[in-house]
């Protein structure tokens, strides 16, 4: 049962804990809210606990939704699959002589520059199939645009379920309302699919609670194209949505398996970045490894993430982290909702 008290908020959000996300559409809603007279008060309690830079990325979501639609960029992989960037993070998108297969679509403020773009670059193709990655407002924000226009939304099963009910956001203490109806995954599946889109075959894998409870992965096996969402993440910390599931022993866990679907020539496509090759998801496989070492066995002592933080255990990665210490907290979050996964002795 969810706890609405006052004090309980206050604790997660402390003094120097922000928001594990950027999540544009999210804020836009609290600024939408505020500006309706609504939740008011929560808003500004929340902002006051931000980090500047979250106060950015609400800053950056209102221009997004003021500006007009604008193509964005595009990257060609081969002939048929190409990546649009910039949605704020990445869509593929694969061409078939059908029409198009989308993988995520963006947020709801920038699906008109994704619409404008599939006009612009993809010769104003049909989409036919979109599939989402996870829940998440900046992969699943333009679900409703296709949606509406006759595309097909695949999605784990957990995916559906968090898009088709409101769901609570604790950080900021408001209710994200569900996708509407067209917006939501019309089919589903729980381990794993395969389909075939023009000359393609795909395949669509789970990866259990890697960064929110519902990931998925789609190999685009002929092209030897690999899609992980957020994953992989080469450009942004990575984030662990542990509040919906997503935890550091679920990650290595699932870059494990991926390993296992890929090969030495296979591209790796994460949610936000450029795209990868093997070399680059190994490297980032060995770091969160160490991570989930390091904090695990901490955690398992009772450490708090600024214990973790002050061990240095963020300096004995290659890679400096925007906010080492948002990380650790989700971690530790992650960690305690799982300690039984991990050798835990708590009572
Ligand atoms: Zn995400």
């Amino acid at each position: 049962m969810i706890s609405t008290d006052k004090n309980t908020w206050n604790l997660f959000r402390g003094s120097s804990y922000s928001d594990p996300f950027d999540y544009p559409d999210l804020h836009r809603r609290n600024i939408l809210r505020a500006g309706a007279g609504l939740a008011s008060a929560p808003l500004l309690v929340g902002l006051g606990g931000c980090s500047p830079g979250e106060q950015e990325t609400g800053r950056q979501a209102a221009v997004e939704e003021t500006l007009p639609p604008a193509v964005l960029p595009v990257e060609a992989l081969n002939d048929q699959v190409s990546v649009i960037s910039g949605a704020p993070g990445n869509i593929l998108v694969l061409k078939t002589d059908d029409g198009l297969m989308l993988v995520d679509s963006g947020s709801a403020a920038l699906a008109p520059s994704v619409r404008m773009t599939i006009e612009h670059h993809l010769e104003g193709r049909p989409v036919h199939a979109l599939i989402n990655t996870h829940y998440h407002p900046d992969q699943t924000g333009g679900n409703a645009l296709f949606g509406e226009a006759g595309a097909a939304i695949h999605a784990h099963e957990i995916t559906r379920q968090w898009l088709s009910a409101d769901y609570y956001v604790p950080f900021e203490n408001y209710w994200v309302p569900a996708l509407p109806p067209p917006g939501r995954p019309t089919h589903t599946f729980i381990e794993k699919e395969s389909l075939v889109l023009g000359n393609q075959s795909l395949e669509l894998g789970y990866l259990l609670e890697a960064h929110t409870r519902g990931d998925a992965y789609i190999y685009l096996r002929d092209a030897n194209i690999l899609v992980v969402g957020d994953v992989a993440s080469p450009l942004r910390d990575p984030a662990l949505d542990w509040y919906a599931g997503g935890w550091l022993g679920g990650r290595v866990d699932a870059m494990d398996d991926i390993l296992e679907v890929a090969n030495d020539d296979t591209i790796i496509v994460p949610a936000y970045g450029p795209v990868m090759t093997m070399a680059d998801f190994r490297e980032e496989h060995v770091m969160m490894w160490h991570l989930w070492e390091r904090c695990s066995t901490l955690v398992n002592k009772g450490r708090s993430a600024q214990d973790i933080l002050d061990a240095g255990v963020m300096d004995e990665i290659d890679r400096k982290f925007d906010d080492p210490y948002k990380f650790l907290y989700d971690a530790s979050k992650g960690l305690w909702a799982h300690y039984t996964n991990f050798g835990g002795n708590v009572v």
